[in-house]
């Protein structure tokens, strides 16, 4: 899109929001808090559920980086008292609709309160590493009782005991992570989501597409990680829920051409939490399911044919 069709969008959008913002009813109670992926609507919800409304603009299955968003999300965020989103360009196609936004209420990028030395250069999947999500967390907390500051003592309770749950957690995933041997910590994907995850846990991770999912893999790089599995014996290569599983079908055969065979180790959760209601619908769910798969399929024996 050139830099004219831009600013044309981004000035209706300003007009639309304007329009909806004269013409809506209010005499709410509750106020609204908004964000994109269901991982910041997760901590919003811990620390505050009981006194604002938290609404997820994406839900299971989602993918972050081509979501555009409907007349209903434009609604959902000029209604907003609150808006929480990632940031770090994760939120890809919706980047003027939530700069646009900016000027008019609060709006905070939460990934982007992670101290800049921290941060893997162009990648957003910050929630990999627990103990940098810790900062998304933080930046959460300052937000909502900057919204509700009555009820600053009951969200500070709540984010301390949060808080608490993911240092637990961070260590879970560090001794799971620890009782693979050294040489199996190898985490095959369909996207480039798990960098901040293998940094943090020990893994080798290998990405069929780039770190967002707007290009798709090309033949070259499936015939290399193909060879890569292969020789390293690799016992499984991952799926994930918010990303399309042809290319990793596609992988599979590639390897089984090399005359090795290579299991689909599970369904992993990357960009998008599982369906709401269940464990893995929490974020606490997600990467839990996400280590205990990665560690159960990568322990068994990788076969050669
Ligand atoms: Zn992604």
């Amino acid at each position: 899109m050139n830099r004219l069709s831009r600013t044309l969008i981004g000035a209706l959008l300003i007009i639309t929001l304007l329009f909806v913002s004269c013409t809506k009813e209010d005499g709410r109670d509750t106020l609204s808090v908004v964000t994109t992926i269901g991982m910041i609507a997760d901590i919003a919800e811990n620390l505050a559920g009981d006194y604002v409304k938290v609404t997820a603009l994406m839900g299971a299955g989602v993918d972050p980086h081509l979501y555009k968003a409907t007349a209903s999300d434009v609604q959902k965020l000029d209604r907003a008292d609150l808006i929480l989103y990632g940031g770090l360009h994760l939120e890809g196609k919706m980047g003027d609709v939530l700069e646009a936004l900016q000027s008019m209420k609060p709006t905070v990028a939460v990934s982007e309160a992670i101290p800049a030395h921290l941060l893997i250069k162009g990648d957003p999947h910050v929630w990999f590493d627990v103990s940098l999500w810790l900062y998304a967390v933080d930046a959460t907390y300052q937000a909502l009782v900057d919204l509700v500051p009555e009820h600053q003592a009951a969200i500070e309770a709540n984010w301390h005991r949060y808080r608490a749950t993911l240092v637990d957690l961070d260590r879970y995933i560090r001794t799971k992570a620890q009782s693979l041997e050294a040489n199996k910590r190898v985490l095959v994907t369909a996207h480039d989501a798990f960098e901040y995850f293998g940094r943090a846990y020990g893994f080798e991770v290998k990405g069929m597409q780039g770190i967002s999912t707007v290009s798709e893999a090309g033949t070259r790089n499936v015939q290399n990680l193909a060879s890569f599995i292969a020789e390293r014996s690799i016992a499984a290569v991952f799926i994930e829920t918010s990303v399309p599983q042809r290319m990793v079908h596609s992988l599979e055969r590639a390897v089984t051409a090399r005359g090795h065979s290579v299991k689909i180790g599970g369904e992993l959760y990357s960009d998008a939490m599982g369906d709401r209601g269940t464990f893995e619908g929490t974020y606490r769910g997600m990467v839990t399911h996400n280590i205990d798969t990665i560690v159960s399929a990568l322990t068994s024996q990788g076969a050669t044919q």
